[in-house]
């Protein structure tokens, strides 16, 4: 198998978790301290999450073999091989699980909590783990080489329930490509905090070389106009907006809403995502199911046209939702019935993941990063 391995042995557990005993094809011998093949002592069990099967987590459990070191100005004695190709040092998931996540949550949109079921890990492990995969793929993979223009913008992080977030996150942006006239800018990195205070950490761990190059350093908004968040400004407009409850927009300011959206402004596309998750559940949690119908279809309705470019997940969701409308509307006439419920219940459960995500400041970067579009296509290079 790709992972270098041989299964010895194979058991199903009652939580219907498959285990899977191997060894390491070949492992490397040599000892970290010396570079001599040391003599091998035992084996030790290390136990790893791998990709699931069928839909059930595989736990490996792999036979690490031991070696003693016998050079004597060597100061290692026993050490463990190398098993790099399976899992990096001290990670409880191998390497292709890691890619797995990143390719469910963004190429199949499946929500965090769906891949942490698969995987038998929980919600908050599976994305720290997308989360640094995401931020890997931002600042080793090559894609801080080019900027010049770093943009900085600071929001206030709207959907904190007292879990110790800080209340403002900072937006870091490249707007290169924007005043080279050669695209749109992009999103680097969302960084809970004040703006002031992340942006001196954040160049203070960059190289030399990036602090030089980058010369300009200023909020999205002066660069688009000109000056700062003034009354009377595109994006100053759309913040004050989207911290209004959409069902409390007057038409004006729903239509100012959508033609404001930019394809740079990647966090504002979130929380309109956010938004439209929000009121789907709201209308099937409404108290009066004519009203929710009533309220569903409408959002049906909006998601499916009328959606800016640049809401790339939105849309699909949208066009996926409206080729079953009419069975989600049966539900409001049928209310308790099972069939259509169950019809759209692995949808709405994906809703509410994602929902239940949008309360968390890791979670809320992670699908900022993830889905600014910019990653997509290079998850493989995890
Ligand atoms: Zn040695």
């Amino acid at each position: 198998m790709e992972l270098g391995v041989t299964i010895s042995n194979a058991a199903v557990d009652p939580q219907d978790r498959t285990h899977l005993w191997c060894q390491v094809i070949g492992p490397d011998a040599r000892c970290p301290g010396c570079g001599t093949a040391g003599e091998l002592r035992d084996h030790a069990d290390r136990v790893l999450t791998d990709v699931p099967l069928a839909g059930y987590p595989v736990l490996l459990h792999v036979a690490v073999p031991r070696f003693v070191c016998h050079t004597s100005s060597c100061d290692r004695t026993i050490y463990r091989a190398g098993i790099d190709r399976i899992a990096r040092s001290r990670e409880a998931i191998t390497t292709r699980t890691r890619r797995w996540i990143c390719q469910q949550i963004v190429v199949n949109k499946m929500s965090v909590s769906a891949v942490a079921a698969q995987l038998g890990l929980t919600w908050k492990t599976v994305n720290q783990i997308a989360l640094d995969a995401a931020r890997s793929l931002v600042y080793d993979g090559g894609h801080l080489d080019g900027v010049r223009h770093l943009g900085v913008d600071e929001h206030k992080w709207k959907h904190v329930r007292g879990q110790g977030d800080p209340s403002y996150v900072t937006v870091l942006i490249d707007l290169t490509p924007v005043i080279d006239d050669t695209g749109p800018a992009r999103l680097l990195d969302v960084i809970g905090g004040r703006s002031k205070k992340v942006l001196k950490e954040w160049m203070a761990a960059r190289s030399q070389q990036f602090r030089d190059r980058v010369s300009s350093r200023q909020r999205v908004q002066q660069v688009t106009c000109g000056h700062r968040g003034r009354k009377g400004d595109p994006l100053y407009k759309v913040r004050r907006i989207l911290h209004t409850r959409t069902s409390l927009l007057t038409d004006k300011q729903k239509i100012l809403l959508f033609e404001s959206l930019t394809s740079h402004d990647d966090h504002v596309a979130v929380e309109i995502t956010h938004q439209i998750y929000q009121q789907l559940i709201d209308a099937y949690e409404h108290p009066k199911r004519r009203e929710g119908k009533k309220l569903m279809y409408k959002v049906l309705r909006r998601i499916r046209q009328g959606l800016p470019a640049g809401l790339t997940e939105l849309a699909g969701l949208g066009r996926s939702l409206w080729a079953r409308h009419k069975e989600i509307l049966a539900y409001f006439d049928t209310g308790v019935s099972n069939g259509p419920v169950e019809a759209i219940n692995g949808r709405l459960e994906h809703l509410r993941g994602i929902a239940q995500g949008f309360r968390n400041l890791d979670h809320y970067i992670l699908r900022s990063l993830l889905h600014s579009g910019q990653l997509a296509d290079r998850i493989n290079a995890l």
